[in-house]
């Protein structure tokens, strides 16, 4: 992991050798059930540092995590970002959505083997758990990487976060238009879109974007729509 430690101290994360540790026996698990349930494409011992592993810490600059932190990732999948981020930041409160059952039990596996303390595994959409009251509002964070369209996604995060938390949200490519798209959605769920901030990774020469959408006021009890709405048909400007 010697790829990730570099990378994490440029990012001024200082791993230490458990949390190395943790990060490999996450790669091993990763690769072990990626030959039984479909994972990710990407297995390469580098390129998993750098493109699941790092990629997923490059939010923790902009975060303040000494605050304890109560954070869910949306559409985890095999638990980027949250997961890097629990080993990076152990303090957090963290949950995981994960709306394939597979996935969830690939998580509850990593949990449990890297020993982690304080982290929830939600099997389920966005769309249900959001109108939950265990759930909805109740966040200072929301996260999500590599889910959906950016309107889609202002509907399906924004109700999990509480007035004065914030959704982050990482990107590749070009997504000026996506921004621009994105502003209804936005504003009708209660966010104000405070930034989008440009990320590189070391080695890495793709366009990297992590959207920053405060949450300013409370989301109309008709939001999320019913699963699927999101994204079939995505409230757009
Ligand atoms: N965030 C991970 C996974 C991206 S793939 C990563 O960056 O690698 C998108 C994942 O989101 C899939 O596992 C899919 O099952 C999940 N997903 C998509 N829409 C969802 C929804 N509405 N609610 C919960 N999970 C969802």
């Amino acid at each position: 992991m010697e790829r990730l430690k570099k990378g994490a101290k440029e990012l001024r994360i200082n791993l230490t050798s458990l949390q190395l540790e943790q990060f490999e026996q996450y790669y091993w698990l990763l690769i072990d059930w990626n030959q039984r349930i479909n994972l990710t494409s990407i297995t390469d011992y580098e390129e998993v540092q750098v493109k699941h592993f790092l990629d997923s810490l490059s939010i923790g600059p902009i975060i303040d995590f000494s605050r304890g932190l109560d954070i869910i990732d949306i559409g985890t999948g095999a638990g980027f970002p949250g997961i890097p981020l629990k080993i990076a930041f152990p303090d957090i409160q963290l949950t995981l959505l994960e709306a394939t059952v597979k996935k969830a039990g690939f998580l509850e596996k990593v949990i449990n083997e890297l020993a982690l303390k304080n982290v929830e595994i939600l099997a389920g959409r966005a769309e249900t758990a959001a109108h939950d009251e265990k759930y909805r509002e109740k966040f200072d964070i929301a996260l999500s990487r590599a889910v959906a369209g950016l309107p889609a996604l202002a509907e399906i995060m924004l109700p999990f976060c509480r007035v004065g938390g914030e959704c982050i949200v990482q990107k590749k490519g070009d997504i000026e238009e996506e921004v621009a798209w994105a502003e209804k959605a936005i504003t009708l769920m209660g966010g104000k879109l405070v930034g989008v901030k440009a990320m590189k990774l070391k080695g890495l020469d793709d366009k990297r974007w992590l959207v920053i959408i405060d949450k300013v006021k409370p989301t109309p009890d008709t939001y999320p729509r019913r699963p699927g709405m999101p994204e079939k048909r995505p409230i757009i400007s």
